[in-house]
């Protein structure tokens, strides 16, 4: 995950709104909705406050009677996300976002929607909010659940205001055959809500089993050429070579799958060394036969 800039500073959540809902053609539904342009601002403006280390202070406007909550998310597909539609310039702004375009909750999919931080099924009134929409490709929108608790300890690594200091915290086990498994080992002394969010940030976008796929292709991809670098020059200069793509890696991003990988291949050599020339020796007995 990355962090990024809050989108589109200078403009009003509720302006945004306004804008959204004058693209109705139906003057009854353009006033009813305007009825809720202060409580989108009102509760964008609190929202912006609390989260995500006190989102439990957060409490939304109560909607007028006339208004189905349904109606007010429906801005969103309606107005805000559709093609040509009048809040479609800010639905593209937040989507420029995402550096190269990669989605910054996995940082493997290709960014293609824009995934609320808060559900807009609960949270209406944030539905076309800036800071509550986060560029994200379609399974890490699709993966998030929509029945769990909102509080600080149980909400995913807001990407806007959460700061996570630029350490280690992503870590692998490598076993006997290399496969490679990702743990969470965040240091004693970060605070408590931020680790928890760390840890249900790869809960709810099942982000374990994404990076050990892509760290075990990568590892069979590799073999062929540590085991030539090996036999070629030593088991020294490939550590090395590991070194050099665990630093590069962690260059542009510390906790990155591989980083995490790379960092786990250098701490766990011996694992590496032994299996590489357990494969040769294998090859030779083949050959002998
Ligand atoms: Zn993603």
């Amino acid at each position: 995950m990355k962090k990024l800039h809050k989108p589109l500073p200078s403009t009003r959540p509720e302006d945004i709104f306004e804008k959204c809902v004058s693209g109705y053609r139906d003057k009854q539904k353009v006033t009813a909705l305007l009825q809720c342009k202060c409580m989108v601002g009102c509760d964008s403006e609190l929202y912006d406050r609390v989260v995500p280390t006190r989102l439990e202070e957060y409490k939304q406007s109560s909607l007028p009677t006339n208004i189905d909550s349904k109606m007010i998310s429906k801005v969103y597909t309606e107005k805000f996300a559709k093609e040509n539609s009048p809040g479609r310039q800010y639905y593209n702004a937040i989507m420029e976002q995402a550096e190269r375009n990669i989605c910054p909750i996995c940082g493997i999919r290709m960014v293609k929607t824009l995934d609320h931080y808060l559900p807009k099924s609960k949270f209406p009134t944030l539905s076309v909010t800036p800071s509550n929409l986060i560029p994200s490709c379609r399974d890490c929108n699709m993966d998030k659940r929509d029945d769990a608790a909102y509080d600080s300890k149980n909400t995913p690594v807001h990407l806007y205001f959460d700061d996570i200091p630029n350490e280690p915290w992503l870590q692998v086990t490598v076993g006997d055959n290399l496969e490679i498994l990702y743990y969470i080992a965040c240091p004693d002394t970060w605070d408590v809500g931020l680790r928890s969010r760390i840890e249900k940030h790869l809960d709810f976008y099942d982000l374990h089993e994404l990076y050990s796929s892509h760290a075990n292709g990568e590892v069979a991809n590799s073999i062929h050429m540590w085991k030539k670098t090996i036999m070629q020059s030593s088991p020294e200069v490939l550590k090395l070579a590991l070194i050099d793509e665990c630093e590069s890696s962690e260059l542009n991003n510390m906790n990155s799958w591989k980083s995490a990988l790379y960092r786990g291949l250098v701490a766990n050599f011996d694992k590496v060394k032994k299996y590489i020339f357990g494969l040769c020796v294998t090859e030779q007995v083949d050959s002998n036969t």
